[in-house]
């Protein structure tokens, strides 16, 4: 199976499409797409988004933006920021929309992989970015290999076996490639549509489960036509401003 996995779109069209483009401009030959969750939330088009990704997407989890607008999840621990744009995810997104994310869980299985909104540990709120969290992780999922999206950081950690297991990891920037042959490893794509490891393109992971190897990308997207409407829409204005940063 080769698959696109993307994950953090934030109801960032722009990033989005720019990102789907990629895909099917790839020679990856890619089969099936992947999407771990947060479709919505931060940015100004939850509409849009969502309708992109279930047309296009044969997996979707659910992240914790997309569950905080639902009324699922307590968001007491959310930015002033993040709390905002949920509270206009509530008012501004289109039944149908919430209707799609009712329908979603934030874990998953497919090809043998698993499929974590933030970590097989806690599918719905822990950041895996320490070498200690991935390791404790690692020794909890069934799989040898999992996808995590989350904090939004493209990134891998790997356990080498032998003697004492030994856990690294490392971010991993445009064409990085990894060897999923053989270990234990925690990998996530990083985000399409709110990146905060300092490039601001969006992200996506092209995977192989059957060759076991992975290609981490970015995409350049006009981070102005994402900006344009968050300013328009009333959210707050860091939200707009944090996209040209990637922060
Ligand atoms: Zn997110």
């Amino acid at each position: 199976m080769r698959a696109a996995v993307i994950s953090d779109i934030h109801s960032n069209l722009p990033a989005l499409e720019a990102v789907l483009a990629a895909i099917d401009g790839s020679d990856a030959e890619i089969e099936e797409i992947w999407c771990l969750g947060d479709i919505v939330g931060y940015g100004a088009q939850p509409d849009e988004c969502a309708g992109l990704v279930s047309e296009r997407c044969e997996v979707i989890l659910a992240g914790n933006h997309d569950l905080a607008a639902l009324g699922e999840l307590d968001i007491s621990s959310f930015s002033a920021a993040a709390a905002e744009a949920v509270r206009w995810t509530m008012e501004s997104a289109a039944e149908t929309t919430m209707e799609m994310l009712r329908a979603l869980s934030p874990s998953g299985a497919r090809a043998g992989v698993g499929l974590f909104h933030a970590s097989p540990r806690d599918p719905v709120w822990e950041y895996v970015l320490s070498v200690d969290q991935a390791a404790e992780c690692m020794q909890l999922q069934s799989q040898r290999i999992c996808l995590i999206g989350h904090s939004h950081v493209a990134l891998y950690f790997v356990r080498e076996q032998g003697g004492e297991p030994l856990t690294h990891g490392a971010q991993a920037p445009d064409a990085t490639s990894i060897d999923l042959a053989a270990q234990t490893w925690l990998v996530n794509p990083g985000s399409v549509g709110q990146p905060r490891d300092g490039d601001p393109r969006a992200a996506w992971l092209e995977l192989d489960t059957d060759r076991l190897s992975a290609v981490f990308h970015r995409v350049a997207y006009e981070i102005e036509k994402a900006a344009a409407p968050i300013l328009e829409s009333g959210l707050p204005r860091h939200l707009a401003d944090r996209l040209y940063a990637g922060q």
